[in-house]
């Protein structure tokens, strides 16, 4: 007798319907599918794997219908659980929660993820996503056109821009320099950037890479790239966040917070 995964939901024989239900494999349910297509009954002692009526083995029936229906389930299993942060348990989770969503829903669901998959690009100037050739950013002639920040990913840009602090242009870089996971210079768009900058009017790039050591590697590699040009390089300020207290601060954010400390 196969035990079908860990899981305690299990896909069950509730009438004819898909339904997944909360099924402890501890107690199983007393009568088979063909017995009982209706109840799922639990037994009252742990270890009961027969039906009462003909002692066909519950798993076993389990084990049919899975196998009948279970191709499509588990390739979106599957697929689920190819997402980060998503493990085993949440992608059976999530697929039989599908499996339960109105038609309607499931189908914008899986439209929304197409569209974006087939409309959705790198703008062909600051490589932040956009549905034509450019985005939106690069598209709107209110944005300052002489000023420049360097980020790594697309989800960097969203972030300053609902901090609706800045109103210059962007370059994404679409990932940062590092070594240890094979991501080299060329593998991001570093030269566009040096080109973008070159053939441009701005006055200033702001690096704005995350503050790890990766971020602070890229952001220095392409500082030295730049040195050359007549424009002026910064990095945004960074320190003790506001609301926090010294005494928990680490060092490195207490040098840094030093450092790059201003008038009052
Ligand atoms: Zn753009």
């Amino acid at each position: 007798m196969r035990v079908i995964g860990r899981s305690r939901y299990a896909f069950a024989p509730l009438g004819q319907s898909a339904e997944a239900v909360h099924w402890p494999l501890c107690h199983p349910a007393t009568f088979c599918v063909h017995h009982d297509a209706q109840i799922i009954r639990r037994a009252a002692a742990c270890g009961v794997g027969r039906c009462k009526l003909c002692a066909s083995s519950l798993y076993q029936d389990i084990e049919q219908i899975m196998s009948e229906v279970s191709q499509s389930v588990s390739e979106l299993i599957s697929q689920l659980g190819k997402l980060p942060g998503i493990g085993r348990k949440s992608a059976e989770r999530l697929a039989y929660y599908i499996l339960r969503m109105h038609k309607d829903e499931a189908l914008a669901l899986a439209d929304a993820i197409r569209n974006v998959k087939e409309n959705v690009r790198h703008c062909r100037t600051c490589y932040n996503l956009a549905e034509g050739d450019q985005c939106a950013i690069c598209l709107d002639p209110r944005r300052k056109q002489d000023l420049l920040c360097v980020v790594e990913q697309p989800r960097d840009l969203l972030a300053l821009e609902q901090a609706g602090v800045y109103d210059g242009l962007y370059h994404v870089l679409l990932g940062r320099i590092s070594p240890l996971d094979g991501i080299g210079p060329e593998q991001l768009t570093i030269d566009a950037l040096v080109r973008r900058v070159r053939e441009g009017a701005f006055k200033e790039v702001i690096m704005a890479t995350n503050p790890t050591v990766e971020g602070d590697g890229t952001a220095l590699y392409i500082s030295n790239l730049l040195r050359e040009l007549p424009v002026r390089i910064s990095r945004l300020a960074r320190g003790v966040t506001p609301g926090s207290v010294l005494e928990f601060a680490n060092k490195e954010i207490l040098a840094d917070a030093m450092t790059g400390r201003q008038e009052f």
